[in-house]
């Protein structure tokens, strides 16, 4: 079947959405299935994109056509457009391809005229209900055609409500109404220039080129922005012959959604209004009826709606949000969409679907919107409270949290003790904040992008944190927080939403995360369908707790550097870095050996049975030192404060050895392996840590498989000589029971020589984990925290760049490095595994990437585990389909 250009409601249906636009579809398919819906066209969004190519007019010969369409809507209706005697009346109706609710116009009641008026009364002998059209079908074209602001028709309708004494539109008599329409004729003049148009075809036409116009008002033109829709897929446009809502008490109009759009619960929901028409509803001006009161009122009618709710449903397999009008007690439908949902709803409504036999688990799990999903696994600003923004940053880890504002990591961790919720604020945070950080319900920092320390640490603990929020300032002295007219004391309430980078001051009601029924059975079905298996990253053993009750199968990624960062560690840390004789290293290395024991042996039994990988350390050392600025800060102090010669000696030894180990580029520098090729001692201690955890696990009857991940390998000579001492520790360390530990050694690809030599690496590695924060840094050449603070977003925004490419993975260039690797690396070790473990691994499109190029796991922060499944199984149904369609084409 083809689609015409004026195209009938009974022909076509939702497969042509495209030309038909939502609406237009659905009006055919909802023709075709039989069920209440007053006749009538559409035309084509075609010809929306012929008007705008064409400099804004109609094609040739279009106007024949609609009004051949008219003239049958006649014949079915038996009433004639533009004449007194029985006259037709029609709405013109904006509906795009992807809905845009409230985005574009609609004009109700056309046909109308100072004589078709008068048939009109005659015809239903009710000549309050003819005015009552004709004054809203005045306003309505006069704003919709001709630009008029509505509050002008607005102020005359509330001067003869206020003459009437009387509330609402509804309760208007014939006289006030009559009047309505000669000032409404009076202003459409005063602003236009021109008479109200008397004829019928002429206002049709207008009506159908504003319709297309209000295509490309502002306010569609932002929303299509902010939604991604194609400027180019253009806007249907129906003409439809009018049924009459506002006939008297007996009529009336409403919206019925099939289940609770907030819930999700399988109940009608919806509102209506007797004797009103269109837009009343929401309009706000009455106050409509739930929509179960309107079994009392007009059982019949209630009755017939619910069946044609059913049906809906069962037709499109989805909750519906429907329009309907009664006219004298007869039942229209005027629109079906499927309804938009919250999160939760969403869930519900899938899993009750499958429950029903609807649809299948695939396409249930093919519905849910992840991102969506991701605001509901973190607690979130109630919805009520509104309040102002006082300051946007970059929304660095999800979530809402609220308390008192501490300007340092001491100061939080003692108001935690004393029991008081805060959130820390800093310029940036250090390595040594990190006991701040843990006491903060949230993070806020006014300098840094997406992967500074602060986003990193608080996203993998599934803390709230907003970085880079340069609209700040932190007023040290006298311990305010500036934000134009904002001044807010440390101890003065903020909170902050770090799912959209939204700084609030004051406190706010927060509402809870809710883990309920339909989502544990949802990724229970998704652990079923999925293949690419999901790992989660934990550096300690509280986040491999969190990570197994996600569902973790394992650890991908344990970042060791993270477990120096305790303030109990951190100075034994620093002597270590600090010791200039071997002996003084050893003796701090000695002192750090048991307690990283005692956390691998703690993640070990975490994750029984399950792969730990654990990376060796991989930032350079000077990260776990105080900067320069600082330190000589501290030594000023105490030479005026007078001081012991051994505390200064020491400072000026720490301000030496910073010196010694800064570098001008360090994300370039002495990191990853090529420090562990260095300062051999400090990769032993780490491996040796590992196998004895390993042994004590293995001695209480757990089983280990410990994966010892070498990071930043670009040559495999690198991995080679510590793939060596890996095996030479591990030997020395188990001995006889190496039977019952079968570890691996493997390393990160995150170097693009890597990628590039990946079959030469692969005969030295077990594993390839793609760690694609680096890769994509390397491979652009961009840092991460310079680009997202300077040049990126303008690349986004100009489309230089398609998107973030530390957001979405970069699938042309990093993913060529990636795929690359795979195959060469497979080819060489059949027996490797390979896996993703960036920030990529939470992103649905970079996880279907994944699935495409074949690699084994995929590994994220614990709290986005739940997302990261439901991913997962999508990538496999998509995948699936595309195959499925592949062979059909065959
Ligand atoms: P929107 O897309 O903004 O909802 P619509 O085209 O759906 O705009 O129409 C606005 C209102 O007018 C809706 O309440 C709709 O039900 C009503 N309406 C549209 N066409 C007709 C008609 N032919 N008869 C009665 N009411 C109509
Ligand atoms: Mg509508
Ligand atoms: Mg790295």
């Amino acid at each position: 079947m083809t689609v015409q250009r004026v195209n009938p409601f009974r022909n076509g249906g939702k497969e042509h959405i495209e030309l038909l636009g939502g609406k237009g579809a659905h009006l055919a398919e909802m023709t075709k299935a039989g069920l209440p819906v007053p006749p009538g066209f559409t035309i084509t969004t075609e010809v929306c994109r012929h008007y705008y190519s064409s400099g804004c007019q109609l094609p040739a010969g279009l106007m024949n056509e609609v009004l051949h369409a008219v003239a049958e809507l006649e014949r079915e209706q038996n009433r004639q457009f533009g004449s007194a005697e029985r006259p037709l009346l029609v709405s013109v109706r904006s509906g795009s391809v992807t809905s845009m609710p409230g985005m574009m116009d609609t004009v109700l009641n056309l046909g109308l005229n100072d004589d078709t008026v008068e048939g009109l009364a005659q015809l239903t002998n009710n000549r309050r209900f003819a005015y009552d059209c004709y004054r809203r079908f005045i306003q309505m074209y006069g704003s919709v055609v001709c630009h008029i602001e509505s509050i002008h028709f607005e102020r005359v309708l509330q001067k003869e409500k206020n003459l009437a004494a009387c509330a609402d539109d509804g309760q208007l008599s014939e006289a006030s109404l009559a009047r309505i329409v000669q000032d409404f004729k009076r202003i459409f003049e005063q602003k236009t220039g021109n008479p109200f148009p008397q004829d019928v075809k002429k206002q049709l036409q207008k009506a159908i080129e504003a319709v297309f116009s209000s295509w490309s008002s502002p306010r569609a033109k932002v929303y299509r922005k902010v939604h991604h829709i194609p400027d180019n897929q253009g806007t249907a446009v129906n003409v439809q012959s009018m049924v009459f809502g506002n006939m008297g008490d007996s009529s009336g109009t409403g919206v019925l959604f099939t289940r609770d759009p907030s819930t999700g619960e399988h109940v009608m929901f919806g509102e209506y209004l007797m004797n009103a028409q269109g837009e009343d509803v929401v309009g706000g001006t009455r106050t409509p009826s739930p929509i179960s009161e309107l079994e009392a009122v007009m059982p019949d009618v209630f009755g017939e709606l619910s069946a044609c709710a059913r049906q809906l449903e069962l037709h499109y397999k989805d909750m519906q949000d429907i329009e309907f009008t009664i006219e004298t007690g007869k039942l229209y439908l005027l629109q079906t969409r499927n309804a938009k949902r919250n999160a939760r709803a969403a869930l519900k409504v899938a899993a009750d679907l499958v429950n029903e036999g609807l649809i299948t688990k695939e396409e249930a799990l093919m519905r849910i919107d992840v991102q969506h999903l991701n605001h509901l696994l973190h607690r979130s600003i109630h919805a009520d409270a509104d309040h102002a923004v006082m300051a946007m940053g970059l929304p660095a880890s999800p979530g809402a949290a609220c308390g008192q504002v501490v300007f340092d990591a001491d100061q939080a961790d003692e108001w935690k003790r004393a029991g008081k919720p805060v959130i820390l604020v800093r310029m940036e945070t250090t390595p040594e904040d990190i006991h701040g950080v843990i006491a903060a319900e949230g993070i806020l920092t006014l300098r840094g992008g997406m992967t500074s320390h602060a986003a990193v640490v608080a996203r993998g603990m599934g803390k709230p944190c907003i970085c880079g929020c340069e609209a700040l300032m932190i007023d040290e002295e006298r311990r305010l927080l500036i934000s134009g007219e904002f001044a807010i004391n440390e101890g003065d309430w903020l909170t902050i939403d770090g799912g959209s980078g939204k700084v609030y001051s004051g406190q706010m009601e927060l509402k809870e995360a809710d883990i309920f029924p339909e989502l544990l059975l949802i990724l229970q079905w998704a652990d079923q369908i999925r293949s690419l298996k999901v790992l989660a990253n934990a550096d300690s053993p509280l986040d491999a707790r969190k990570a197994k009750e996600f569902g973790a199968e394992g650890i991908g990624l344990c970042r060791t550097e993270h477990m120096f960062l305790s303030p109990s560690r951190v100075p034994i840390v620093q002597q270590m870095i600090l010791a200039e004789k071997e002996s003084d290293r050893q003796q701090a290395l000695n002192r750090l050996l048991p307690m990283q024991r005692c956390d691998f042996e703690e993640m070990f039994e975490e994750m029984d049975g399950c792969p730990v990988t654990i990376r060796l350390l991989d930032p350079p050392l000077h990260e776990f030192l105080p900067n320069v600025e600082e330190l000589t800060e501290r030594l000023t102090k105490l030479r005026t404060d007078g001081d012991t010669a051994g505390e200064r000696m020491e400072l000026e030894r720490m301000i030496r050895r910073v010196r010694e180990l800064q570098e001008t580029n360090p994300m370039l520098g002495q990191r990853g392996c090529r420090l562990g090729i260095m300062f051999p001692e400090i990769y032993e201690m780490q491996i040796e840590a590992i196998f004895k955890a390993a042994l004590r696990s293995i001695q209480k009857g757990i089983t280990v498989l410990p994966n010892v991940m070498i990071p930043l390998v670009g040559h495999v000579n690198e991995l080679y000589l510590l793939r060596k001492l890996v095996d030479h520790v591990a030997d020395q360390v188990l001995g006889e029971e190496i039977r019952n530990c079968p570890y691996k050694v493997g390393t990160m690809i995150e170097v693009p020589r890597a990628a590039l030599t990946a079959g030469e690496i692969a005969r030295s590695a077990d594993f390839f984990s793609f760690g694609t924060n680096d890769l994509t840094q390397m491979t652009f050449g961009y840092s991460r925290d310079d680009a997202e603070g300077k040049f990126l977003s303008h690349y986004v925004e100009n489309k230089l760049l398609p998107n973030n490419p530390f957001q979405v993975l970069d699938t042309e260039g990093v993913g060529k490095l990636i795929e690359m690797a795979v195959i060469q690396g497979r080819s060489r070790n059949p027996m490797l595994t390979t896996s993703i473990c960036g920030e990529h691994g939470g992103d649905l499109e970079s996880i279907m990437f994944c699935q495409r190029v074949g690699l084994d796991y995929i590994s994220c922060s614990p709290y986005r585990l739940p997302v990261t499944r439901i991913a997962a199984a999508q990538a496999y149904i998509r995948m699936q389909w595309e195959l499925q369609l592949q062979e059909a084409a065959v």
